[in-house]
């Protein structure tokens, strides 16, 4: 994020047109994806891209450089996070919401008026420190990202996966609710690194 932003900011300037590089900061990275048409917003209020999956790290440039807009897309994730939850039942700090979507805001860090699964970040922040290392050289490590690594859309590309993405795609309730039983065969979460459900932090 730290070179790829102020490169390209750089860049848009050499041309001549205002350029702000940022990273988290500024202004909210994913509904800026969203209308983008990089991916679409699944439960744990992180972006879903078709070729990554959860696993992107978002930067933006602000810039009057005049551009063609592209458009929002659908490959099923909202439906897909309708029947699974995974990263609510997974996620450590149980910051993630359970059930349908709300216009309602949860607490006060939380917007109102988008139809959406609103974060807990309060709680899942908290999580965070708590689950926080020193490195070797001194500095403070703060991190979790379970919901990403029990997230079905986090697989890598295959005739297999690629399969199930384009069966996703379909938006057959019934299908999904199959790939969700095979994800859970052959991906279960305490497979592969001993993750629990609703973990024991308090
Ligand atoms: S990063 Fe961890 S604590 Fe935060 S929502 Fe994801 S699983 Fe929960
Ligand atoms: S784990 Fe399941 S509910 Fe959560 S974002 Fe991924 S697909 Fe959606």
């Amino acid at each position: 994020m730290s070179f790829l932003s102020p490169s390209l900011a750089k860049f848009i300037a050499s041309l001549g047109y205002k350029a702000i590089a940022c990273g988290n900061d500024t202004t909210l990275s994913v509904p800026l994806a969203v209308d983008a048409g990089l991916g679409q917003l699944g439960r744990f209020g992180a972006l879903i891209t078709p070729e990554f999956g959860p696993r992107v790290r978002l930067c933006k440039v602000i810039t009057d450089l005049p551009l063609v807009p592209t458009d929002p897309i659908d490959f099923g994730v909202t439906e897909f996070c309708d029947i699974c939850q995974k990263c609510a039942e997974y996620c450590p700090a149980q910051a993630i919401l359970y059930g349908k979507r709300t216009h309602k805001s949860r607490i006060a860090s939380t917007n109102p008026g988008l139809l959406k699964w609103p974060l807990d970040g309060e709680k899942c922040l908290r999580f965070w420190y708590m689950n926080g290392a020193k490195t070797e050289k001194g500095m403070y490590h703060i991190d979790c990202y379970q919901c990403i690594n029990v997230c079905p859309f986090n697989k890598i590309p295959g005739i297999g996966h690629d399969l199930v993405r384009w069966f996703v795609r379909k938006k057959i309730g019934a299908i999904d609710r199959l790939l969700l039983l095979g994800d859970d065969i052959f991906y279960h979460p305490l497979h592969e690194t001993g993750l629990h459900k609703k973990s024991e932090y308090r």
